[in-house]
């Protein structure tokens, strides 16, 4: 194809002409991937020229000339990546990625010229000093402020040489992280246990199917393949009664990364560990730890750690209580063996239906996915007063749907996308993302906000099913819209969900909380084929197995969030011996013998397959203690929609993207700081269900 050097005009190019479809829509059936390479460039080229104008600007700096500038500058770039990351998430191809290879460096290296611009950040330094006397508004002095730590994090307060120096980790990093990422994939795909069938006992029927199809793929017809894909590994611990191959398995799981030869990962984790302490001392930070957690809600690396140690010793006392249910199991069996981290899944698996007689083909039917949208626009209106109304517009894909979001009043809020489906130019997940976001500083612009989701597409005439675990997907990622849609403030920069990573999960997964509420299941929870609601005895079963095994998650998340905050809390890292860390670590935390961490340092993408979560493995559960806290506010009232309070969650959290420090805004809602006795409490690790006999 020679789409991508055809030289496109404006006026031919959909991406580079204004969005006049309902509602402000992109052309978005008009757009094809050759016109991606052009639109980003032409868009890139402007963002630079208003950049380099601001930056180069004769007057003295103002709030108006620089910082408002900034937020009015790069709309063109803006809309053209919306509008592509979109589709590289859901309805990507080849010709897409190859666009995505192509723009990345491209971008990043666009954004490194803008932080490192020295004219720029001298403008933004001098209002930031004079910032108490620029009569700024109380938003205006936090965009102020967010630009100024934007800017100082990524080094433009330093002088050439540090800059440089800088530059030349930020890139041995990313190369280190494509590398480590590859690595554990490699790892991955190099191995297979292969079995016959009578290898097999204990697999129920989807795991003998998939075990066969990664056999052919293998070509190893006729025989089975598990391999190390985290569904066909774990559902084989769960289900074989082969002792000695779940050992194998597991060996095989637990040891990706750390094989020797060209794929280990423990030198590169060395070499990183380095160059993050390196990089926080050059921007003034004693650890890693330290700089990452000081731009967070936690602030300090010994917040996020107390909150983990009041977690930690419960989760083993818990954790203790299942082992020794297994062990009896295992006694009962007639077995006469220690329970080994390969048992745990399995032996669980049997008590689990055991205690709870629970199957999910007996659930599914009850959770149509039509309903459980019903159900969450219902959430919303009775909480926020939203309307949600179908509407048929032009959009990327056949299986997306829109709805025009209103208030009591009827006023137009936003626009909202739901792409439920699984298909095969669909990355996995679900998530929620924007083609437009919230801001007033360019008149009322109103939000196009996405949830993207991978469930089952039902065959020709039936209707969709979701598990409860889909559900509670379907409902968390609406939690995120509903952030995006009620975002009401003026600076771009501030809008929706643009907050720090240990609180942008507090609306969604506060969210999950009322999928569970009764008044809502009863309505909504209805038998596809027969209409019925689903029966109370159905529902207490399904909501007894929240807490069970809960001590094993929660030790295995807690130790890994535990070990990343001490790995990044070395000053120097040069000559560390990975393997022997973690065992001291270990050791030092007391880990329990029959489970291993969740993801062990050698094949840690989270920390070390780019940077994402790199002392920041901790949020998950920063957020955890909010959202339960959080819904305490209306259990408190007895009333799982309390007017008051849904009113103080929308105006402090919901609508008030970043406009505040987050410990400033979640205390303006609850009236206080949170507190963990919810989370513990939601997790089953309160006092009471700990006693023995109580698991
Ligand atoms: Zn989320």
């Amino acid at each position: 194809m020679n789409g991508m050097t055809r030289p496109t005009s404006a006026s031919e190019n959909p991406l580079l002409t204004d969005w006049t479809g309902p509602f402000g829509l992109p052309p978005l059936p008009a757009i094809k991937p050759e016109h991606f390479r052009p639109a980003f460039e032409r868009a890139m080229a402007a963002h630079r020229t208003e950049i380099d104008a601001i930056a180069a600007s004769p007057s003295a700096p103002s709030f108006d000339n620089t910082i408002e500038a900034l937020e009015r500058s790069g709309h063109e770039l803006d809309r053209v990546s919306n509008v592509f990351f979109v589709l590289a998430g859901a309805d990507s191809g080849a010709a897409i990625e190859a666009v995505e290879r192509e723009i990345s460096p491209l971008l990043a290296r666009h954004s490194n010229a803008l932080y490192l611009n020295a004219k720029l950040y001298a403008r933004i330094a001098e209002l930031y000093r004079r910032r108490e006397a620029l009569g700024l508004s109380a938003e205006q002095a936090r965009v102020l402020d967010r630009y100024h730590t934007r800017f100082v994090r990524a080094g433009g307060a330093l002088d050439k040489p540090a800059q440089d120096r800088l530059a030349a980790i930020n890139e041995r990093l990313a190369s280190l992280g494509t590398q480590f990422g590859q690595n554990v994939l490699a790892d991955e795909k190099a191995y297979a246990l292969v079995l016959e069938e009578g290898d097999l006992a204990g697999l129920p029927d989807f795991a003998r199917d998939a075990a066969r199809a990664a056999a052919e793929e293998r070509r190893a017809t006729g025989k089975y393949a598990i391999t190390l894909a985290r569904s066909s590994c774990e559902s084989f611990l769960q289900f074989s009664s082969r002792r000695d191959l779940r050992e194998k398995i597991f060996q095989a799981w637990i040891k990706r990364g750390e094989n020797g030869g060209a794929t280990d990962n423990r030198a590169l984790i060395a070499e990183m560990v380095a160059l993050r302490a390196e990089r926080a001392k050059l921007l003034g930070f004693k650890t890693f730890a330290d700089y990452r957690l000081d731009d967070q809600m936690a602030k300090t690396p010994q917040a996020a750690r107390k909150l983990l140690d009041e977690v930690w010793g419960r989760a083993r006392a818990k954790a203790a209580v299942e082992r020794d249910a297994l062990q009896a199991m295992i006694a009962q069996e007639g077995g006469n063996f220690a329970l080994a981290p390969h048992d745990w899944r399995y032996y669980t698996e049997k008590l689990r239906k055991a205690r709870y007689n629970l199957d999910e083909a007996e659930i599914k039917p009850y959770f149509q996915l039509d309903k459980m949208i019903e159900a969450a626009f219902e959430t919303a209106r009775r909480l926020f007063g939203l309307i949600f109304t179908p509407v048929t517009v032009p959009l990327y894909h056949p299986d997306a749907r829109a709805f025009e979001v209103t208030d009591a009043q009827e006023h137009h809020v936003g626009l909202f996308i739901g792409d439920y489906f699984a298909r095969g130019s669909k990355h996995s997940g679900a998530w929620m993302t924007s083609l437009r976001d919230q801001e007033k500083l360019s008149g009322d612009v109103r939000p196009i906000i996405l949830n993207v989701c991978n469930f089952s597409k039902p065959a020709a005439g039936e209707k969709a099913l979701l598990s409860f675990d889909d559900a509670r997907t379907l409902f968390h990622e609406f939690g995120h819209a509903l952030h995006g849609l009620l975002s009401n403030v003026t600076y771009p920069l501030l809008a929706g969900t643009s907050v720090s990573s240990d609180f942008v999960e507090l609306p969604s997964q506060l969210y999950e909380h009322w999928l569970e509420v009764p008044e809502i299941l009863q309505k909504y929870a209805r038998h596809a084929h027969t209409g019925e609601p689903m029966p109370q005895a159905l529902l207490d079963r399904l909501l007894a197995t929240r807490t069970f095994n809960q001590g094993f998650a929660t030790v295995e998340y807690t130790a890994c969030a535990l070990v990343d905050l001490d790995i990044h809390a070395l000053p120097d890292a040069a000559k560390l011996d990975v393997s022997q860390f973690e065992r001291d670590d270990l050791e030092r935390i007391a880990m329990p013998a029959e489970i291993v961490m969740r993801h062990r340092l050698p094949h840690f993408q989270h920390l070390f397959s780019g940077g994402g979560y790199a002392a920041g493995y901790y949020s998950y559960m920063w957020s955890e203690v909010l959202d339960a806290d959080a819904f305490e506010a209306f259990a408190e009232t007895g009333n799982a929609f309390d007017p008051a309070t849904a009113q103080r969650l929308r105006d402090w959290i919901y609508s008030a993207g970043n406009l505040r420090d987050p410990a400033e805004a979640y205390k303006a809602f609850r009236g206080r700081l949170p507190a963990v006795d919810a989370l513990l409490k939601k997790r089953g690790l309160d006092r009471a269900a700990i006693e023995p006999g109580n698991s």
